[in-house]
């Protein structure tokens, strides 16, 4: 807690140790009126803002200023007071104290300060598109289809007839929370006239009913890289929803699936397939025929080839999105002992068989 105020309280706000809390709460609302970022929005308006408020916190509270009076800051935070951290912390805790803080602030700034609108970013959105197994390996175009949030362009996401901005809620005073008492509880829930945005719009926009955002409907077009493989998304920077407040717009991310294939199999950018070959081919070795995606190949068997035995056909695989790499066809040999043998077949093997007895 470094850049927190090591200043006395009495000091910040300017008056004697046995100051009464009408005098406290004078010298506050000079203080404040001066500093309030809604007039000097500088840092260091700010940081004085908070002090005095901090301040103004500890003094106005009987209790509060008993421990400090006699333990100091270190007493207060020893019974779990945390101090002022930032301006939100101002407004929060103020407002939500009522009693003597509610009072001071309406006096002091008429009702509770508009909560600045935060820019908040727009969600991103998924999509999902199914693509042929050879589609996914050579790199596809599709539309989606997008249901989105996006500004509306009559008033430009101001929600207002015209452009017109929106006013404080009359409900909540901008607070877009209402608090209720119930004895020594109180409750707070959203405003339901603001629906907690603490603004309301005068006069809305008839095609966004003063949202100033409107659901579009859309075709959007997406390049899948060669080599997108089954749950790879694609990042459409920019055209989720809109963001609200000057906030940035959500991404659209594109998921691809990709279907099964009937011989074919992906392993990342490797295509993997199994070649039947007889035991005389096995046992000769020589050329096969291999079907790749881009159509035969010729390879090359070892003579004395065993069943699981891998050939490999460089750069008959898939491109590794987003390198210049490209996978190889991992072709697995797998020997085929025929089940049926015609005549002449039939006698060769037999042949065989005796001269393996010989041997
Ligand atoms: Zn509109
Ligand atoms: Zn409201």
């Amino acid at each position: 807690m470094a850049s927190r105020t090591t200043r006395d309280y009495y000091e910040v706000l300017g008056v004697s140790r046995d100051a009464p809390l009408d005098e406290i709460k004078r010298a506050y609302r000079r203080l404040a009126l001066q500093y309030h970022p809604d007039r000097d929005p500088s840092p260091e308006a700010t940081e004085k803002f908070k002090e005095a408020s901090e301040a103004f916190e500890v003094l106005a509270d009987r209790d509060k200023r008993r421990i400090y009076d006699g333990y100091g800051y270190e007493g207060l935070q020893g019974r779990g007071y945390g101090g002022i951290t930032d301006l939100d912390d101002v407004f929060e805790r103020f407002f939500s104290a009522g009693g003597i803080f509610g009072d001071l602030l309406s006096d002091l700034f008429g009702t509770r300060p508009a909560r600045r609108r935060r820019a908040r970013r727009g969600s991103d959105l998924l999509a999902r598109v199914t693509l042929e197994f050879e589609e996914a390996a050579r790199g596809a175009e599709r539309e989606v289809d997008v249901e989105r949030l996006r500004t509306c362009g009559d008033c430009d996401g101001t929600g207002g007839v015209d452009g017109k901005s929106p006013e404080t809620c009359p409900a909540c005073h901008g607070a877009g929370e209402i608090v209720q008492r119930h004895g020594f509880f109180s409750v707070g829930m959203p405003c339901p006239r603001c629906r907690g945005e603490g603004e309301v719009i005068g006069d809305p926009c008839e095609k966004c009913g003063g949202r100033g955002v409107r659901l579009e409907r859309r075709a959007i077009k997406v390049d899948l890289p060669a080599g997108v493989d089954d749950g790879m998304r694609v990042r459409l920077v920019g055209e989720g929803e809109s963001g609200r407040y000057g906030g940035a717009p959500g991404d659209l991310y594109v998921e691809a699936r990709v279907k099964p294939h009937k011989v074919f199999q992906r392993d990342r950018d490797n295509i993997l397939y199994e070649l039947a070959i007889s035991p005389a081919r096995a046992a000769l070795g020589g050329d096969v025929v291999v079907p790749t995606l881009k159509g035969d190949e010729k390879a090359k068997v070892r003579a004395g080839s065993q069943d699981g035995d891998v050939i490999k056909i460089r750069g008959a695989g898939v491109p590794r999105p987003g390198t210049n790499a490209v996978g190889d066809q991992v072709v697995t040999l797998r020997v085929g002992i025929p089940k049926k043998l015609k005549r002449r077949a039939k006698k060769l093997y037999e042949e065989l068989l005796t001269l393996e007895g010989e041997e």
